[in-house]
């Protein structure tokens, strides 16, 4: 497993992958578990080569990483390697953004809002509340004092290319862009939390787990200096994508769902285009391919940009498919 040695310095971009654990149902089914992290950054997939005989000939095909995560992982742990390390940009000024890419069912709630299946008190946190945590902690620390920084948190969901207000029932929200190319969500709310005590991302956390797999769910925290105005100092975004379903995939001839799915689709696109021109230090980021680009754009541009993307794999047979294509997605965009 990983430790702490072999955290390397935060790069503008870094891709992860997490494999989750095969769940009741899959092991009641005898599902196969085709993909293995035989090492730090490697990830495994047996790809049945004969479709009728799956268990007999195995094609071993590796897909190389900054970390893979298996599924003895904790949601702690790959914290501790995907998001944690961008904290401190967003106060030295920068934007930073973590992505949870994958199909649906593959453990991208699980991850960003945490484990609330059981409901427990004690249930796994998220990656929302552990980033949170740690945005207090450096809000009181003496090396930022100085700036005099509040935060403030916003969350919403983008589908079918339109903004709805999670902390604000849900209002449909214009997305506008200034002629100094800044983009704004006009109205969206924004809740300024005082203390590390007051549980910012608890109604974050229910929404999330209420979350359509159809839409994306972006949780902002926002850093704003009080003496200037609250003018914006930094931001972290944690997106929770749509499921990555082909078109193909979904049965249905539900004209909404085609319309739904192609839109989902062209803004995966869109986000992977525009990862790859970060990625290359390109001048020309095609935000405006999408909403969901459009609304980070911030996220693209400047020098202290920091994006960590975590593709989540469902380990069984039947989703050998989905899983060679997010492995495809993660690998083209780092
Ligand atoms: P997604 O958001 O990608 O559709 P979820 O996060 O809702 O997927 O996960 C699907 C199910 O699998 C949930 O019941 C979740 O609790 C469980 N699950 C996902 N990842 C893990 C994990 N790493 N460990 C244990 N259970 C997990
Ligand atoms: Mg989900």
């Amino acid at each position: 497993p990983l430790s702490a040695t072999d955290l390397i310095e935060p790069q503008r971009i870094c891709v992860c992958v997490r494999k989750r654990p095969l769940n009741k149902q899959e092991v009641n089914k005898k599902e196969i578990d085709v993909v293995s992290v035989p090492g730090k950054g490697a990830l495994l997939v047996h790809e049945p080569k004969q479709k009728v005989d799956l268990t007999k000939y195995l094609d071993n095909q590796v897909f190389h990483f900054d970390y893979s995560f298996d599924e003895t992982a904790t949601n702690e742990l790959v914290y501790k390697f995907t998001a944690k390390p961008l904290v401190q940009s967003i106060f030295e000024g920068g934007m930073a953004t973590c992505f949870a890419y994958g199909q649906t069912g593959s453990g991208k709630t699980h991850t960003m809002g945490g484990d609330f299946a059981g409901k427990q008190q004690n249930s796994a946190k998220g990656i929302y509340a552990l980033a949170a945590q740690d945005v207090f902690a450096y809000l009181n620390h003496r090396r930022y004092a100085n700036l005099d920084l509040s935060a403030y948190v916003s969350f919403f969901e983008i589908y079918n290319g339109k903004v709805y207000d999670l902390l604000h029932k849900k209002a449909k929200l214009r997305v506008l862009e200034d002629d100094r190319q800044q983009v704004q969500v006009v109205g969206l709310e924004e809740v300024c939390v005082s203390s590390a005590e007051e549980n910012v991302t608890s109604p974050c956390q229910t929404s999330a787990n209420a979350n359509s797999s159809r839409s994306h769910a972006i949780l902002q925290i926002v850093l704003r200096r009080n003496d200037r105005a609250t003018t914006l100092h930094g931001k972290f975004s944690l997106v929770d994508l749509a499921g990555n379903e082909r078109g193909t995939d979904v049965s249905s001839n539900d004209r909404s769902t085609l319309v739904e799915t192609a839109e989902i689709n062209r803004s995966l696109l869109a986000l992977k285009e525009c990862i790859r021109s970060l990625g290359k230090n390109s001048d020309h980021i095609p935000f405006r391919m999408s909403t969901l680009t459009k609304v980070l754009r911030d996220s693209f541009i400047g020098e202290k940009s920091r994006t960590c993307m975590i593709a989540m794999v469902s380990p069984g047979m039947a989703s050998c498919e989905y899983t060679m294509n997010t492995l495809r997605y993660a690998n083209r965009a780092g």
